[in-house]
């Protein structure tokens, strides 16, 4: 059975503040019942406060509003983020005056407050789940979807998968990409091929190994996969492999199973908002222009059918190209959108196809809108131009 998901559009049909987004936030906020749902619940609402001179994170206006439904039901709400985005969030606007609510450090400040849970996935045995979150007893995952360097994009999952855990984990998630052999050295030991194949990679993704000079290293989320370095490298000797990319988006969807596992069951619920869509995620700490048209908000009890209607949605818009850095080479034009940006082996689709094995929701969905555009009737005659000399 298809899972509901909510959605607001972008548009208006009216000048009028009530066809507008935080209106409409409103309605998702009341579809989801959460008023209802939250009487004497420690309410988590994690969402991403970003970092330095960011803009594009989640606006006050936004956040208060759910944090003023939350108390009008009776819940006790408060904002959780990673240290350093909570720690210096009032430079952004984020602090309990414009928010309604306190903001806490999830992990504490020196991310000493966890809990650790066994899950063996590659390089990691331990996740370390941060103490702000785990002892909550309902969950609001608050996200602003955009592109993501390692994955393509971040969304719901992306916002509790490395948002919950503390460094070692965020690390080891990150180095997961790495498990899997893709430098084979027997095969390159000329050192002028190495400095060959270091020297065609126009985004620095593949470098010299720290630690054993006869081996490269591949920093996958500046890899676009365009394939310079094995036009250079000899047969076998470097794999740009989908294992390797996949790694991180399946770290990220045990990690949010871990997460909201710690929930009882309808104690969790989703809202992904789609403004200002940057390329990269909010832990750059800087914002520029938005690479995709607005396209609205989500809301959801399913996570993986959240994220599949926000994909779907953000695939019906074309990449807006003027405004990629220029270092980035959108050189890919089939699939998603956020595949043109980041190359073919970052589907963002991966991380709902790994979350719906773990049984975690439902890739197919209904898509309810909340506050259809209405078509206006146009007068029937013609226009003339006045102004015409
Ligand atoms: S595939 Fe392209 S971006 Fe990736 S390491 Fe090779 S040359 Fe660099």
């Amino acid at each position: 059975m298809p899972s509901t998901v909510y959605y607001a559009s972008p548009r208006q049909t009216r000048l009028e503040a009530n066809e507008t987004l935080p209106i409409k936030l409103d309605l998702i906020v009341d579809k989801l019942g959460i008023r209802d749902r939250v009487k004497g619940e420690n309410v988590a609402i994690k969402m991403h406060l970003g970092g330095n001179v960011g803009y594009s994170t989640l606006h006050p206006v936004f956040v208060r509003r759910v944090v003023q439904a939350v108390k009008e039901g009776g819940g006790r709400p408060f904002i959780v983020d990673l240290n350093w985005s909570a720690g210096d969030a009032a430079g952004r606007g984020y602090t309990p005056e414009t928010l309604g609510c306190s903001i806490f450090p999830i992990g504490g400040m020196d991310e000493h407050y966890y809990y650790r849970h066994t899950h063996p996935f590659k390089n990691l045995s331990e996740w370390m789940l941060g103490g702000g979150i785990q002892d909550a007893t309902f969950l609001i995952d608050l996200s602003h979807l955009k592109g993501h360097p390692s994955c393509g994009f971040g969304g719901a999952f992306k916002n509790l998968a490395l948002g919950c855990m503390m460094q070692p984990t965020r690390g080891a998630m990150h180095d997961a990409c790495h498990f899997d052999p893709y430098w084979f050295p027997e095969r390159c030991p000329d050192p002028q091929v190495r400095a060959a194949i270091i020297a065609a990679c126009p985004h620095g993704a593949v470098v010299q190994d720290k630690e054993n000079a006869d081996s490269l290293h591949l920093h996958f989320e500046n890899c676009n996969q365009c394939g310079r370095c094995l036009q250079v490298a000899p047969a076998g000797s470097l794999k740009i492999d989908p294992v390797n990319f996949h790694a991180f988006q399946q770290a990220c969807a045990i990690s949010a199973s871990l997460t909201l596992s710690t929930f009882a069951p309808g104690k969790t619920t989703f809202i992904n908002i789609g403004t200002h869509m940057t390329p990269v995620c909010d832990c750059f700490g800087f914002t520029g222009l938005p690479i995709l048209p607005d396209v609205g908000i989500f809301g959801s009890d399913d996570i993986v059918a959240i994220d599949q209607a926000s994909l779907d949605m953000i695939a019906r818009s074309r990449l807006i190209e003027e405004n990629v850095p220029l270092s980035m080479e959108p050189w890919y034009t089939e699939g998603h959108p956020f595949q043109h940006l980041h190359g073919p082996l970052k589907d963002p689709y991966k991380v709902v196809e790994y979350g719906e094995k773990l049984g975690l929701g439902s890739r197919s969905y209904e898509l309810i809108d909340v506050m259809p555009v209405e078509q206006i009737a146009r007068a029937p005659l013609g226009y003339i131009n006045l102004h015409a000399d």
